[in-house]
């Protein structure tokens, strides 16, 4: 049997996959704009990135206008909200956009897929490279 989730603004349970058409058709005022975001199923049972065990700033970086999170922040930032790099930090100064070790990841990822890939053709792992030469 499927598991059940209790809808948090009415009295009524459903499984994950009806669940958001139910936010949708009877709770979407509920939400700002009207549109229950694609992230809500996952805070909600907190699960994945909304998991407690997680720390902000270490495990993921977060909106500061609708809670989402993930570990770069800059396409949401752009695509949902319109937000550049500087005036989303005139909002919340300080903020991140990335984790740290995204970067490093990354630059695993293209080596991984490029034997011949240079390190030192990143200019921040240069910076962080000479540091130690
Ligand atoms: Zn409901
Ligand atoms: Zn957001």
């Amino acid at each position: 049997m499927l598991e059940q989730i209790p809808c948090p603004y009415c009295d009524s349970s459903h499984t994950s996959y009806h669940f958001k058409r139910h936010l949708n058709t009877q709770h979407a005022a509920e939400f700002v704009g009207g549109v229950v975001p694609d992230h809500f199923l996952d805070a909600y049972l907190k699960r994945g990135l909304y998991s407690d065990a997680l720390q902000r700033g270490v495990d993921f970086v977060e909106c500061g206008d609708c809670g989402f999170r993930a570990k770069r922040m800059l396409d949401h930032l752009k695509k949902v909200h319109r937000y550049t790099a500087e005036t989303y930090l005139a909002k919340y100064p300080g903020s991140c956009f990335t984790i740290p070790g995204v970067l490093e990841k990354r630059v695993a990822t293209v080596q991984a897929h490029s034997a011949v890939y240079c390190v030192l053709d990143v200019p921040e792992m240069k910076q962080k490279i000479t540091q130690f030469l």
